[in-house]
């Protein structure tokens, strides 16, 4: 019996430190280290099984086995189980999807919401090729891939029409655990929220042009004792159609999934920008072009004209008179370069996270009085997201910025080369 009171303590120690890992995860808020320790109770469950019919089978054996300390055991066993099995019963009703998985990628375990979320029945999907059992789906490709990053927003293969969030991550010994949360309701409200913009910029459009049109007819020096305010309204008007025109491109570029892949050839492009950039300035800024690559752009070109003039222009404003505004374009190993920089009025490390938000800025009346709507490097941002490239963004307050825009080597063509298909 001894023996039997040895195998016991093993798995009690591992699930009380689980238990208290369990805990701790939750309590931090880590639910998937709470549900990583619940997945690993539940197997515990089944060996403390085990044991209590080796235990039950031994005392029918071994007259001692009536002793007062087997008694406590077997007590303590109950418990423990007990315990354990409840532990097993939570995880099993997790709302997010969690299947635990072989170092071959066969199922092991999965909770009901893995049922429902993603189609797996018991008991025939127990020891199932997770990637073959859901073939057809874009999980599946993901999971071959070798699922180093979290899949968001995909449908799930259980319900078609709800979207999920998939995370795989390593478990034990070179297990892993598959956790699929239910994030429908919010792409819901996400589509909510996009439609409503669209709608209302798109509503504001038409009164806006009528109210712009009618205040363009009226000749402030036919009537002089109202010039000031006329000149006001027609500003106003303007950067209420400006800020309309961005909602509309931002909603357009947001349900955009991939841009029209034409060439954009950047010598002249790099040319327009210059143009544009001196006519904003009016001779305040000296403005220089560095192009040392000899490759252009594969991708959109009204878009990415956009996405490149609002960082010159941005640095056109924000830098007061006799500011140098220098833009780059050159090659990296990994592809290409498009920065811009300015000695301006620099912006300070706690903002910088947040410039890409909508209508964030550093300071709203510096921005107000140089025609800015909030809007113009979020816009920047989804043109560089649809051109797979990232923003990069360096400051130092009172001395400038660097705004880079970082290309991969999928989106250059070489200057002279036939055009794409
Ligand atoms: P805005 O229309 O207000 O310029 P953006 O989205 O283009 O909107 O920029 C967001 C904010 O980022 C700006 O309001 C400004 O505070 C800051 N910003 C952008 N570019 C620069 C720059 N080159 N130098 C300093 N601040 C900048």
């Amino acid at each position: 019996m001894p023996k039997t009171f040895d195998h016991w303590k093993l798995p009690a120690a591992l699930a009380a430190g689980l238990l208290a890992g369990g805990a701790a995860g939750w309590l931090a808020g880590g639910r998937v280290a709470a549900g990583v320790a619940l997945v690993a109770l539940a197997e515990i469950v089944l060996l403390l099984t085990r044991i209590r019919h080796q235990a039950r089978h031994m005392m029918t054996f071994s007259p001692s086995a009536q002793s007062l300390k087997h008694d406590r055991f077997m007590t303590r066993s109950r418990r423990i189980a007990s315990s354990l099995r409840d532990l097993r019963s939570a995880a099993g009703s997790l709302p997010d999807a969690v299947v635990l998985l072989d170092n071959e990628q066969h199922v092991r375990w999965f909770n009901h919401a893995a049922e429902d979320l993603l189609g797996l029945r018991r008991p025939q999907d127990r020891g199932a090729h997770l990637d073959e059992r859901l073939s057809t789906t874009e999980l599946a490709g993901w999971l071959k891939e070798g699922a180093h990053e979290p899949l968001n927003d995909v449908a799930a293969p259980g319900h078609p029409n709800r979207h999920i969030n998939v995370t795989l991550l390593p478990f034990g010994r070179r297990q892993r655990l598959l956790l699929a949360r239910d994030i429908s309701h919010l792409t819901r409200l996400e589509q909510i929220r996009r439609d409503f913009v669209a709608n209302v910029s798109h509503e504001l459009r038409t009164p806006l042009t009528v109210i712009h049109g009618y205040l363009e007819l009226i000749d402030p020096e036919d009537v002089p004792e109202l010039a000031p305010v006329l000149n006001e309204m027609r500003a106003q008007s303007k950067r209420m159609g400006q800020i309309v025109e961005d909602l509309l491109t931002l909603s357009r570029l947001e349900t955009q999934e991939h841009v029209q892949d034409e060439r954009v050839q950047m010598t002249p492009l790099l040319a327009t920008i210059r143009k544009e950039a001196e006519a904003l300035s009016q001779g305040r800024h000296h403005i220089a072009i560095e192009a040392t690559a000899d490759v252009d752009l594969l991708g959109s070109v009204k878009d990415l004209h956009s996405a490149l003039s609002n960082l010159v222009s941005n640095a056109v404003r924000y830098t007061p008179t006799g500011g140098r505004i220098t833009i780059r374009w050159r090659r990296t190993p990994e592809g290409a370069v498009y920065s811009v920089t300015d000695t301006g009025y620099g912006i300070p490390a706690s903002h910088l996270a947040r410039l890409t938000e909508r209508f964030y800025r550093v300071s709203s009346s510096r921005s107000r009085e140089s025609g800015g709507t909030g809007l113009g490097l979020s816009i920047v941002k989804h043109v560089l997201n649809l051109h797979q490239a990232r923003l990069e963004i360096q400051s130092e307050p009172g001395q400038g910025s660097t705004f880079s825009c970082w290309f991969g080597n999928e989106r250059l063509l070489a200057q002279g080369a036939s055009d794409p298909e």
